[in-house]
């Protein structure tokens, strides 16, 4: 099994506490990098979490609230003093480039690897490694948008004693089929679908940003093995939920029971709450494959047949 990891890097709202920095979360598998968010100081989190400057990566930002993307030039510098010369692929609202071609120029960064940016709209944003990222549109103050990582779906189980009675020989031939290619053996052709089981789903993770919970968004992130949901505030304080366009911990819990995900992870909390056990506690009553995201935290995501 190819480990799929989930980082928390940030998982303050607005402004950061002594044990919470601004929102960023990073996907790796294998030699890929997908930041969602860049809050403030996210290039400490970078290099603490061990994820690497040096990486194939991409960013993908939800909206432009201070809090989420602050931390992309701290982050584009330490690249750059890192030496690096991949590609960055970043994903976001079109003022994002705006905002990071002037102040580049300003502050004569002279980076030394190219942007290649590209703007956020509904539908799919990214391909990258294995993956399809595609983005919703969301309910928040100002155009914000939520993004869904696919993974491809994998190759059905490959069955030898098939192969073998089609007359292949073990070896690169073998490989071959279970990676999804067609092999020629004694003048005729031996399809994948001949030796191996339907293909097997791919895990997805969903990511909402800042916002309201909608119908669809529920949609959206309908059966996602790890659902990561702003939660910035307690069921309690769904008034301010509301005026200020974010969730309660119990909204969030709604959407992941009813969009059927296999996990939820709730982030963005409110400096408000000293603790966030109250805010668990009333989402589980709810949806009971709740977590509380942390900074530091690591939570490996599952195939959904496993
Ligand atoms: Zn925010
Ligand atoms: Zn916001």
């Amino acid at each position: 099994m190819t480990r799929l990891t989930v980082t928390f890097l940030g998982t303050s709202s607005a402004a950061p506490t002594k044990r919470r920095g601004l929102p960023a979360v990073a996907i790796q598998k294998e030699g890929n990098v997908i930041l969602l968010d860049c809050g403030e100081g996210v290039q400490r989190q970078v290099l603490s979490q061990g994820i690497g400057l040096n990486k194939e990566t991409s960013i993908l930002v939800t909206h432009l609230h201070g809090d989420h993307v602050t931390g992309l030039l701290g982050l584009l510098q330490t690249m750059s003093m890192a030496q690096r010369k991949k590609p960055l692929k970043i994903v976001g609202p079109m003022r994002l480039q705006k905002w990071l071609e002037v102040t580049a120029d300003l502050l004569q960064m002279g980076l030394t690897f190219p942007v290649e940016f590209s703007r956020a709209k509904p539908g799919t944003v990214l391909r990258m490694g294995d993956f399809k990222v595609r983005a919703a549109k969301a309910l928040h103050s100002v155009e914000a948008y939520s993004y869904l990582v696919e993974e491809k779906n994998r190759p059905g189980i490959f069955f030898p004693e098939k192969a073998r009675a089609l007359g292949v020989p073990e070896g690169r031939m073998w490989s071959m089929l279970q990676k999804g290619r067609r092999v020629h053996v004694n003048g005729r052709t031996v399809s994948p679908s001949e030796v191996t089981g339907p293909p097997r789903l791919g895990r997805k993770i969903g990511y909402s940003g800042d916002t309201r919970p909608s119908p669809r968004l529920l949609s959206f992130f309908s059966g996602c093995d790890l659902l990561i949901f702003d939660s910035t505030f307690h069921g309690k304080d769904r008034d301010k939920a509301i005026e200020r366009k974010h969730s309660t911990c119990l909204e969030a819990a709604e959407i992941a029971r009813a969009a059927c995900v296999r996990r939820l992870a709730l982030t963005h909390f409110s400096a408000r709450y000293t603790s966030v056990g109250s805010l668990v506690k009333q989402a589980r009553s709810v949806f009971p494959q709740t977590i509380a995201a942390k900074d530091g935290l690591k939570v490996e995501v599952a195939y959904p047949d496993s």
